[in-house]
Formats: structure tokens, C-alpha cells, sequence
């Protein structure tokens, strides 16, 4: 096989892993090359690929278990890094988003990672945007080498609870290969910060749909993850069957339940709320139909209308409609004159058609 030809099938392979900035799937003709959204709204070009797509798992849900018959292919170090620097070099891409299927033990499939990486910042002399996968069990020491080269470093927990986990991945196992890497990770994390060294980011994915899994049962450990591991982000990721392998004529999941989760992390993370706070129905999962936040709107009439000229920070962001960056742009209104209308914040490019309802002056 030509360089070419692997990193044809192993651009492609990386689009199931979503655990990374926000992309728009294969927006470029180029294999592994994706339209992504980085450091916020930035929109980068990122080669998005696996070292390897050989795997020693057997994951039900996933293209590369063990079982499945599909075209394989593995890049060495060297071999990866010069695909990399040739787009790179011709400004094809921007940032570089490495993964691999588990060949071999954990700590194998990190070194094949981390030598890639360590040949494109010695060597190479990159700089940029280098996102690399931790295996799950990777020891101590591929973990801190990698977090030396990385600026985002990524473990997919792919399921909230250890019975769905086995369920779903049936060699896996969520407290000792999962919370115990992920505590690793801190540690090393911390030993850096310590020594006052840059720190990688973290984030994980979990695959919404291929089990029985609920959005509490997803929320409830996703706030964990967050407020115990200090993840920087969790991306969610909706199930789409795959042909041959034993999930092939499960449902795809709904975009529509995505969106609902990305909409409660947003609550968790900077709203402050508990898991508790989000509005679940009877079985467990988030409305399809309207917005975690205007529901609890909804169900909590005695706590509004709330005043725009005195409620706090915190009171303005229970508001629909008003979100981080708007409550602040009220309270710096505030500062300059009383808000005695809605049309006065409508000239200043609030939304108020959804807030009008909820908020008095
Ligand atoms: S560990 Fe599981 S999900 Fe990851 S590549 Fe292997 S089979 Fe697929």
C-alpha cells in the first residue's frame, strides 16, 4: 500500500470519533481532511486520522472491531507525520487530530501516537493543533509523553454506566479502564501545573444511542466527569448503524436528542446547574420538542417575571433567552442607564421575542 492509499482509508476511518472540535464531517477533497471548529468559533482545516484502524476490541456498534471485515491499514510514525507535513507545508491543513484503533497492548498504541507526534515537533518543528487519543490502561508514562507534545488530549468513555458500557463494548471496563486512566491523566495533568508547564485539555465522547442508556444516567456522569476530572469538554455522539457488525439494523439515533444534550452540558457547565436542576421526563430522557431550559422556565411560573433592572447575574441566566454573553451585556446596560423597555434592548440586537414573556422592567 502507498502512503496515499493508507492514509486513504485511514482519513476516512476517524470520522466516528467526534470527541474533538465540533467538525462538519468531510468538507474537503482531501481523505481525513475536515472543516472544524476550534478555540470557539475559530474554523480550521483539521487532518482528522487514524494511525491504525487494526483493533484488538470488539466494540458492537463499531467499523473497526476485531470481527468485522474491512479494508485495514496501519501508518508508521514516520510515515504519518510526513502525510501530515506535506498538507501542512502546502497549507492544507491547520491542526492535526490523531487517534488509533487499540493494536496491541494500550501502552503500544500510545508509543506508535506519541512517536508520531514527538517526529512532528522535532523534527518537523509544528506547533499547532495536535489533538492525540489516550488508550484506555495507557500507564503513567505514555500519558505524560503525551501530554508533553499535545494540545488536547481525548479518552472516549463512550458509555455512562459500567453494565451499558459492557453491554456496548464487551471487553471494556468503565472503572478500570476508564476512571482509573482518567485519574492517571489528572495526576499528571497536576504535575505539570505544578512545574508550571503548559497543560493539554481534555475531553471525552460518549455514543448516544446504541444502548439502553438514558439522558439522566448521561448527565448524571457527565457532571461527574467534569467536576471530578476537570474535563475541558464531553461531546455526544448519535449512534448511526454500521453494516456487518451486530448493530447494523439498530434505529440511528435522533440528531434531535444530540442537540438536547449538548443544550444540558451547556446548562452544567456555565449556568451552573445540577443535574438535578434539568428537566427529564418519566423515562429518564430529555424532551425532543423544546429546550431543557424552557421547560424548566415553564414549570417554574413563581419564579418570574424577573426584573432586568435588579435580578443578578445568576437570576438572568434562568431567564430563555438570555444566555452568558446577553446577561452580561444587560448588567454593562445597566451600568450606563435603568432599562425601561424592551425596544431599547431590542435596538441593541437582544433577541426579545423569547424573553419578553419572562422578564418585567
Ligand atoms: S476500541 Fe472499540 S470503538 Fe475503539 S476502535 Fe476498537 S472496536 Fe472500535
Amino acid at each position: 500500500m502507498t502512503l496515499y492509499e493508507k492514509i486513504a482509508v485511514l482519513g476516512p476511518s476517524a470520522q466516528y470519533d467526534t470527541c474533538g472540535p465540533k467538525d462538519f464531517g468531510q468538507t474537503t477533497a482531501i481523505p481525513g481532511v475536515y472543516h472544524a471548529k476550534v478555540g470557539g468559533s475559530h474554523i480550521c482545516r483539521l487532518f482528522k486520522v487514524l494511525q491504525t484502524n487494526l483493533c484488538r476490541h470488539n466494540c458492537r456498534y463499531c467499523a473497526f472491531r476485531r470481527d468485522r471485515d474491512v479494508r485495514r491499514a496501519t501508518a508508521s510514525p514516520d510515515e504519518m507525520a510526513r502525510a501530515f507535513d506535506s498538507a501542512w507545508s502546502r497549507r492544507l491543513v491547520e491542526g492535526l487530530f490523531l487517534s488509533s484503533g487499540i493494536a496491541g497492548t494500550p501502552d503500544q498504541t500510545m508509543d506508535r501516537l506519541i512517536a508520531t507526534a514527538a517526529i512532528l515537533r522535532n523534527q518537523y518543528h509544528y506547533r499547532g493543533y495536535l489533538h492525540l487519543k489516550v488508550m484506555p490502561g495507557a500507564s503513567a508514562a505514555a500519558i505524560s509523553a503525551a501530554a508533553e507534545l499535545a494540545s488536547r488530549l481525548s479518552l472516549n468513555i463512550e458509555s455512562p454506566t459500567p453494565e451499558s458500557l459492557a453491554d456496548l463494548s464487551p471487553d471494556k471496563d468503565l472503572k478500570k479502564g476508564f476512571f482509573y486512566t482518567l485519574s492517571v491523566i489528572k495526576q499528571q495533568l497536576q504535575k505539570r501545573r505544578f512545574a508550571g508547564k503548559k497543560i493539554p485539555s481534555l475531553t471525552t465522547q460518549f455514543v448516544v444511542g446504541a444502548g439502553e442508556e438514558t439522558d439522566r444516567q448521561i448527565i448524571i456522569q457527565t457532571h461527574q466527569l467534569y467536576k471530578s476530572f476537570g474535563l475541558k469538554r464531553v461531546f455526544y455522539s448519535a449512534f448511526r448503524p454500521v453494516p456487518q457488525t451486530p448493530l447494523a439494523n439498530r434505529p440511528a439515533e435522533s440528531v434531535t436528542r444530540e442537540h438536547r444534550l449538548y443544550q444540558a452540558d451547556f446548562l452544567l457547565r456555565f449556568y451552573r446547574w445540577q443535574p438535578w436542576d434539568i428537566p427529564l421526563g418519566q423515562d429518564g430522557r430529555l424532551s425532543a420538542l423544546k429546550d431543557p431550559k424552557m421547560i424548566w422556565a415553564e414549570s417554574h411560573p413563581q419564579y418570574f417575571p424577573v426584573n432586568l433592572n435588579h435580578a443578578d447575574y445568576w437570576q438572568l441566566l434562568h431567564v430563555p433567552g438570555i444566555g452568558p454573553r446577553s446577561a452580561q451585556k444587560i448588567l454593562s446596560c445597566r451600568r450606563q442607564s435603568c432599562i425601561s423597555s424592551l425596544t431599547q434592548l431590542a435596538r441593541q440586537r437582544f433577541q426579545i421575542a423569547k424573553f419578553s414573556g419572562f422578564v418585567s422592567w
